[in-house]
């Protein structure tokens, strides 16, 4: 079937005083219906911009967004206010997205007020029906974010997000600042949500083992290019970029047997500056596989197999 989301060419450069930041550099990806697009990099690498770039949360950028076919930054009116209403955004931190001065209730209600979807009884009850479903209580309504924990606080925040009946969700490290003993719980309310509404998600972390649990296929991310896109078990299992290696190598493996025969790939150096960052490969002056070509020449995310692109002239 077609895309849900086409990404071509995205750039995000942000000019600041000491040059051009490229937050997002010529960024390319597609995304099918139901699926969970995992996007995964260290913190810095420009998954957040990336998410907000899609959602049009920031004004000018160059390349195209293409939502179920239609050009996002040309939409106007109402066009894009139909459009608003498919792509929904669940936050890193629950407690600083959430007004701390409104009841959970309007909280969730925001996206059905500015839609005029609903008034008095039912929305009442629509906001009932949606505590229930991210597993809280209709009698929750009228208290204030205050009064929940944490991971109640996330799933607030997916009500919210649930509430006009998106589409397709950017999630941007929702469980990154829970305990992990309440990380399952939400993810699996994520899967849970997708089963049962068709969802799509686009869903960004810098915790590989997690991404790799809710993921269809992933997408790794370094200082603002993508270097490699993969189904997630064929990531895991065959990683192709050196950096993917080197991620991936730093995670424990529960067997304490495969765990001591296994060799850490450890990265020289800091993450270079995102800001006028090197013409050749980004990854050069970490990179351990590094040739000479590698310094001025940029690689460009290439299919090597079927469904499994990387950047890296290692490859052609
Ligand atoms: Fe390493 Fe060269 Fe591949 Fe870049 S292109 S990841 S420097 S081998
Ligand atoms: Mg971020």
């Amino acid at each position: 079937s077609d895309p849900i989301l086409e990404v071509h060419d995205l750039k995000k450069y942000f000019y600041v005083s000491d040059g051009v930041l490229k937050a997002v550099d010529n960024v390319s990806f597609t995304i099918q219906p139901g699926e969970t697009f995992g996007l995964v990099g260290e913190s810095g690498c420009g998954k957040s911009t990336l998410g907000r770039t899609i959602l049009r949360l920031y004004g000018t950028t160059e390349g195209q967004v293409l939502f179920n076919g239609e050009n996002v930054h040309h939409l106007k009116g109402a066009k894009l206010k139909k459009l608003n209403r498919k792509m929904q955004m669940v936050f890193q931190d629950p407690y600083a997205s959430l007004n701390p001065r409104m009841t959970v209730g309007d909280i969730i209600a925001e996206g059905i007020d500015i839609h005029g979807l609903y008034s008095g009884n039912q929305r009442r009850e629509r906001i009932g029906e949606l505590l229930h479903t991210v597993g809280l209580l209709e009698e929750h309504a009228s208290r204030f974010p205050h009064e929940f924990s944490g991971g109640q606080r996330q799933r607030i925040g997916i009500a919210r997000a649930l509430a006009i009946e998106p589409e397709f969700i950017i999630a941007d490290e929702p469980v990154s600042a829970l305990d992990v003993s309440i990380q399952a719980q939400v993810i699996n309310l994520f899967k849970r949500l997708q089963k049962e509404k068709g969802l799509t998600y686009l869903f960004i972390s810098h915790d590989l083992a997690l991404v790799r649990y809710i993921s269809d296929r992933i997408g790794v991310m370094y200082l603002g290019a993508l270097v490699e896109v993969a189904k997630a078990d064929d990531l895991y299992r065959k990683p192709l970029h050196p950096y993917t290696e080197a991620l991936l190598s730093a995670i424990p493996i529960p067997d304490p047997e495969v765990e001591r025969k296994r060799e850490r790939i450890i990265l020289e150096g800091d993450v270079p500056s995102p800001i006028n960052p090197p013409s050749g490969c980004r990854f050069f002056a970490r990179c351990p596989k590094a040739m000479p070509k590698c310094k001025e020449d940029a690689p460009t995310l290439l299919t090597v197999e079927e469904g499994h692109s990387v950047a890296c002239h290692l490859y052609k």
